[in-house]
């Protein structure tokens, strides 16, 4: 790790100029052409030439607590049924310890493809009491100089009517412990509209955030994310939603979508697609053109929706693979999806960060220094070969550094190549 001002030489920016970006008390300081370093240049250099300069992406929705455990939790079904059951006949026989090893793994795997900071939902039951939440809140602070973590008290089912008194208790306690925003699922409770009543009610008392995972099926029917829409405008709930999947939008007929989007804008929720996880467990029961479990992205942007994409869950029952990189969630919104690289980049950066409630970086003096330097000659390219030869900075500080070096059997040695 490095730490003082830092002079990021020779990147390649989105527009295709290079520059000479130096940073200073964890802001860009100032962006300026290649030349030779000016008297007051900072003495620590790090040569970016060859490399693409972004902002650096948000992983505005993972589940550290379950991540890289597909080879000890099985889902033969490839469903999220089967993705379910695997993992609640799981989960309760893994201690502290053991959720913090594997979740701080695949934290430095996300920081190392260049994520500064990080929204995780961490489960909550009475199986599991607050275990998963008391390690992520060690990692939070632990990790405090690579990522921003934001924790999200992911509450179990039901929330509502007796049966859910439990369950209303531990996110109560989880928010008590420091977590930074509510979670559940309100379309699989009984009463869906109660469920999102309690979970704003909840947040607004700790002045934190509401993340829900919204519409995880591929019909239209039932539409949560209309209710959410109208129970925030109703309540004026100042303190930021996230509605994440929301796949059903994008199963409906397109009028009634843009209606419905219409009111998520008013309402000032940010929507999470989630190519992965959907991808790879929705349409298992179509024999043919099997739909993508993508929300309507087009419809919500056309509305003015905060359109987000985050790559949810990592090698674990609900997805068996990824790789913790958001430049794999782009490049999906891109095939399966049909956005362009910009967007899609904006998607996995920007519109994340906004969704997350973080300050803006738009590669601009005053901005954070949070950035990630690939190699690549344009977004185009960093999304089609993801090169793991990468730098990471956070609040102003290289915090990776990935280094790649290939050789051909057949041909002299080459450095710096595309990987
Ligand atoms: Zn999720």
């Amino acid at each position: 790790m490095t730490t003082g001002a830092l002079l990021l030489r020779g990147a390649v920016l989105a527009d295709g100029t290079r520059a000479d970006v130096t940073v200073r008390d964890g802001l860009i300081a100032s962006i300026d052409r290649p030349g030779p370093p000016a008297p007051d240049a900072p003495a620590q250099v790090e040569d970016l030439s060859g490399c693409l300069l972004l902002p650096a992406p948000v992983e505005i929705h993972a589940h550290l607590d379950k991540a890289l455990t597909a080879d000890r939790v099985a889902n033969p079904a490839g469903d999220l049924l089967g993705a379910v059951g695997a993992w609640l006949a799981y989960r309760p026989g893994r201690d502290r310890e053991d959720i913090a090893a594997t979740a701080r793994a695949a934290l430095r795997a996300y920081v190392g493809n260049g994520v500064t900071a990080l929204r995780t939902h961490v489960d909550l039951g009475t199986d599991i009491g607050l275990r998963g939440l008391e390690a992520l809140l060690e990692l939070r602070e632990e990790a405090a100089g690579l990522c921003r973590l934001q924790l999200v008290a992911f509450a179990a089912n039901p929330l509502t009517g007796v049966a859910g008194a439990a369950n209303r208790a531990l996110l109560r306690d989880a928010l008590a412990a420091g977590a930074d925003a509510v979670g559940a699922c309100p379309g699989l409770d009984a009463d869906p509209a109660e469920c999102v009543e309690i979970c704003l009610e909840l947040a607004a008392d700790h002045g934190v955030a509401v993340d829900l995972h919204v519409d995880e099926w591929l019909r239209p029917e039932p539409c949560t994310l209309a209710l959410l829409a109208d129970a925030v405008l109703a309540t004026g709930f100042p303190y930021g939603v996230v509605a994440s999947h929301c796949v059903s939008l994008g199963a409906m007929e397109p009028d009634r979508a843009a209606a419905i989007a219409r009111r998520v804008a008013a309402a000032g929720i940010a929507v999470a697609a989630l190519p992965q996880t959907n991808l790879y467990l929705q349409g298992r029961d179509h024999d043919r053109s099997v739909p993508r479990g993508i929300t309507a992205l087009s419809v919500l942007r056309a509305a003015g929706v905060t359109v987000a994409a985050g790559g949810d869950n990592l090698q674990d029952p609900f997805n068996c693979l990824g790789r913790a990189d958001p430049l794999e969630t782009a490049a999906l919104l891109v095939l399966a999806g049909h956005d362009t690289p910009q967007l899609a980049y904006d998607a996995v950066s920007a519109a994340a960060r906004a969704a997350a409630g973080l300050p803006p970086v738009a590669l601009r003096p005053g901005d954070p220094a949070d950035l990630l330097a690939v190699r690549a000659a344009n977004l185009r390219e960093a999304l089609s070969t993801a090169s793991a030869e990468r730098v990471v900075v956070h609040a102003g500080r290289v915090v990776a550094r990935t280094e790649v070096h290939r050789t051909f059997t057949d041909l002299p040695a080459q450095t710096g190549t595309p990987a």
